[in-house]
């Protein structure tokens, strides 16, 4: 038997200062800055995308509901739960979309983790682009699936990967407009290939939902699937709908499935009554404003277009999301502190938040930025940027 280290009790975390120290080395110390109610920075780094979230009608849905319901759902929907509110904005998402049910959930982070979990297991292989989002990765892990995670938007790899699995049931993973770099998924070719080989498709459109399609209605609507009886589509509620929370969407048959065998789904206390009116709202903004997505991916394209051209490397947006590459993870923290110390809050992706290794500062555009706010960004960004961040 190997003796156990006689560590004393004020000791035995002694090692999280270790990889403290390591992390402060490689750049990768990450701070907390709070916010103020009021910003008086130009945001380009929250997810509000249609400026929603500080919108009277939408904040207000969520008070009335606080008062109304409660400031918590006080258990699991399988037990005590389940609110009107939550039936209703699940038949009301699912409407929206054109698919047949919905399911919501705490957070998009557990709406991919029960999805994921609930639609594999040891019998299935899983293909995943390997950009896919973090909750996305966790669910594979817990999934005790056969994964592979393939090149970045390669569907050959994906036809590969499913033609040479071992496992009988196949489930293809994808998000649809990337976090890191703002760029869209092929969806169509890939449930193109997933229909050639019997594989189940599941999107995460949290960049895409609000931003992309018919009056926001995503990205698995616009590619004309979101009433595909192998696709599943799973949202976040925080985004474009200013509110909080998660949901899948997809075929009825999926939705009972996850409700008897989600785990994120069984053992979460229920969505707040506040955060689900709040999407409720929103959901009605939307619809009553049919305009708004359309003018977040105008303001990302004029960013992004007037960033290049200063000879910065950023990426061409699909949606709302752009990304500029930075020299180094430490160049990127100074750039992003410098923008906001110039009254421009942009976010900072570094390892291991970037895949590639390559960190950037990632910015995103919402519907209500003026030329004005876009003229000021590009110069603050511009006058901040290290050396080696141009092309
Ligand atoms: N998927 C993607 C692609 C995301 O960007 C995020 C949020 N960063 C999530 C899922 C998780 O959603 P939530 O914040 O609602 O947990």
């Amino acid at each position: 038997m190997t003796e156990s280290p006689q560590l004393p009790p004020e000791n035995v975390f002694d090692w999280l200062d270790a990889e403290a120290e390591k992390r402060a080395a490689a750049g990768l110390v990450r701070r907390l800055r709070p916010r103020p109610a009021q910003p008086e920075e130009l945001d380009l780094a929250g997810n509000d995308y249609l400026g929603l979230a500080r919108d009277k009608r939408v904040a207000g849905a969520a008070a009335a509901a606080a008062l109304r319901w409660g400031s918590g759902s006080t258990g699991s929907r399988l037990v005590t739960g389940s609110l009107e509110l939550h039936t209703e904005l699940e038949l009301e998402l699912a409407r929206f979309c054109g698919a047949q049910a919905a399911l919501v959930f705490s957070s998009g982070f557990a709406a991919n983790l029960g999805a994921v979990t609930a639609l594999s297991g040891t019998e299935s292989a899983i293909v995943t682009d390997k950009y896919i989002h973090a909750s996305l990765i966790e669910g594979c892990r817990l999934s005790r699936a056969d994964v592979a995670a393939v090149a970045h938007s390669t569907p050959s790899a994906i036809q590969h990967a499913l033609s040479t699995r071992r496992k009988p049931r196949a489930l293809v993973i994808t998000d649809s407009v990337f976090s890191v770099d703002g760029d869209l998924a092929p969806l169509g070719e890939l449930a193109g290939i997933c229909r050639e080989n019997g594989a189940a498709l599941l999107v995460d459109d949290a960049h895409g939902f609000g931003v992309l399609g018919e009056g926001g209605r995503g990205a698995v609507h616009a590619a004309g699937l979101s009433s595909a009886p192998d696709v599943v589509t799973t949202v976040t509620l925080s985004k474009s709908l200013g509110a909080q929370g998660g949901a899948v969407i997809g075929p009825r048959r999926v939705i009972k499935h996850l409700v008897d065998t989600a785990r994120s789904f069984i053992f979460d206390t229920a969505l707040a009554p506040a955060s689900a009116a709040a999407a409720l709202s929103a959901l009605g903004v939307l619809k009553s404003e049919p305009d708004l997505p359309g003018k977040v991916v105008e303001n990302a394209g004029n960013l992004a277009m007037q960033l290049k051209a200063a000879g910065l490397r950023a990426s061409l947006p699909d949606a709302a999301v752009i990304s500029v590459q930075a020299p180094s993870a430490e160049a990127a923290v100074a750039w992003a502190e410098s923008c906001a110390e110039h009254g421009i809050r942009v976010g900072c992706f570094r390892p291991p938040s970037v895949p590639d290794g390559i960190s950037r500062l990632r910015l995103t555009a919402r519907a209500d930025l003026t030329e004005a706010d876009l003229d000021r960004a590009v110069k603050v960004i511009t006058a901040s940027a290290p050396r080696g961040a141009t092309a």
